[in-house]
């Protein structure tokens, strides 16, 4: 693609970065095919396609954000489809982070929709605060209703909708220490607790912590992480998505200076594609760029990990029927499609894949928030195919895909890791019925 920015406007280097990525884009349009909002609205301009034409219309002229490109990209769900259809290289990721972050500075908001954002970016990175508007979730249940016949309190009727009855105790296992490995040491790895995750389902961490140490892997949990920043960061709220990526660099390279690291374990693939992310968004700050490239290179999703170990044969050999969700973070922005399948196969269990297993199930961060009807129209259709699988069981490696599919399916829903963990001699699984893992054995 043709682009005509002046010198003044490529000194900037996130100008640069974006032009570099326009020219890329021959506008073949193979991405409107596989793009979720595309396929569920039929318009270009909520194709990636027409996304990049009005990113670059908007960059070119050097223009404040507008209704109508705020429309279409708050739409993008930034699941990356795209960049795996893309057969030029287009990196859309880059693109879009940068025009959502030129949209927080330059475009001023709906009241309410600046009020929702404003709040989202205050709760959900934080644990506690987290945990605590859960509970305050319960007060606002019973107007559920109404807000949902307002359109501008439709996200707080999605809010209330996702939050789910009982909050789980949270985790010993996650406070700052260090897990020793059981037997001959086969590594050492940090683990990230993360933020929302450690809330809704503290037993992942757990679990990936009691299975990585039962087969000789040292976890640590440092003192000082927090939440990757992707929850912000696809807001475009670039400064304390930095924040939070400069205090996880920090975190990490105390662990990593103590006794070395294998690999940085996480088990949620949206903050996973974030912090492989880190060496990017950070390499113009001179003082940690060179750090954060090491974070990503070492960081790892824990099925990634998993595969590469060389695993014993496992303890059980369940037979059961299990569809495997892939979530976009996992298999567009990490492009592990593979090892998650393998694992489940070789612990026993028989592997389903999906129908339009590329398509998002609408869950994207603070998406289902944000956007809840079309959110629902892609949860209720990736439903829809999983169900067909006649599997009695899902499994996905995120827990903002676990929430969206287990709100609306009527088969349970549970962390890759808590299969594998059980597979390999640890508890059944929590929410699933032992009928439900056992009609197959
Ligand atoms: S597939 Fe790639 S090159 Fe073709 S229009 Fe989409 S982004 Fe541009
Ligand atoms: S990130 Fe997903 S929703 Fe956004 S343009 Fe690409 S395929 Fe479409």
């Amino acid at each position: 693609m043709q682009t005509n920015f002046s010198a003044a406007q490529l000194a900037d280097p996130h100008v640069a970065e974006s032009e570099k990525i326009l020219r890329k884009c021959v506008h073949c349009g193979f991405c409107t095919a596989t793009c979720p909002t595309y396929v569920t609205l039929g318009n270009e301009l909520d194709s990636p396609r027409g996304r990049i034409y009005l990113i670059k219309d908007m960059l070119e002229n050097g223009r404040p954000a507008d209704k109508e490109i705020v429309t279409h990209i708050d739409r993008c769900l930034s699941c990356l489809a795209c960049m795996t259809t893309c057969p030029s290289g287009v990196n859309y990721m880059h693109l879009v982070d940068h025009a959502r972050a030129h949209i927080q500075d330059t475009y001023r908001r709906p009241l309410l929709d600046r009020l929702t954002r404003a709040m989202l970016a205050a709760v959900l990175p934080y644990p506690s605060r987290f945990r605590a508007a859960l509970k305050l979730a319960g007060l606002g249940r019973p107007f559920m209703g109404l807000f949902e016949k307002l359109p501008a309190l439709k996200p707080v009727a999605a809010m209330l909708k996702l939050a789910p009855s009982s909050i789980p105790l949270a985790s010993p296992m996650a406070k700052p220490g260090t897990h020793a490995g059981q037997g001959a040491k086969r590594g050492r790895v940090a683990i990230l607790t993360g933020c929302a995750q450690s809330v809704l389902d503290p037993a992942i961490n757990d679990t990936t912590i009691s299975l990585l140490t039962r087969l000789g892997v040292e976890v640590v949990v440092p003192e000082g992480e927090g939440c990757c920043g992707a929850l912000v960061h696809h807001m475009g709220r670039e400064d304390q998505a930095l924040a939070s990526a400069r205090q996880n660099v920090d975190a990490w390279t105390r662990a990593i200076e103590k006794g070395g690291l294998d690999a940085i374990i996480i088990t949620a693939s949206g903050c996973g594609t974030t912090i492989k992310d880190y060496g990017f968004m950070l390499r113009l700050d001179p003082a940690y760029a060179e750090k954060a490239a090491r974070v990503s290179a070492l960081a790892k999703d824990v099925t990634e990990y998993l595969a590469a170990l060389d695993l014993p044969e496992p303890v059980r050999k369940p037979g059961t029927v299990v569809a495997y969700h892939s979530a976009c973070s996992m298999q567009h922005g990490q492009k592990i499609t593979r090892q998650p399948k393998e694992l489940l196969a070789k612990a026993g269990f028989v592997v389903r894949e999906p129908r339009e297993g590329h398509l998002c199930c609408g869950s994207a961060g603070t998406y289902n928030i944000l956007q809840p009807d079309i959110s629902a129209k892609l949860r209720d259709r990736k439903v829809k195919n999983i169900e067909a699988t006649g599997a009695s069981v899902v499994a996905t490696g995120n827990i903002g895909c676990i929430t969206q599919i287990a709100s609306a399916a009527k088969l349970p829903v549970v962390h890759t890791i808590k299969l594998l963990d059980w597979a390999y001699g640890g508890p059944k699984p929590e929410g699933v019925s032992e009928q439900g893992l056992a009609a197959a054995e």
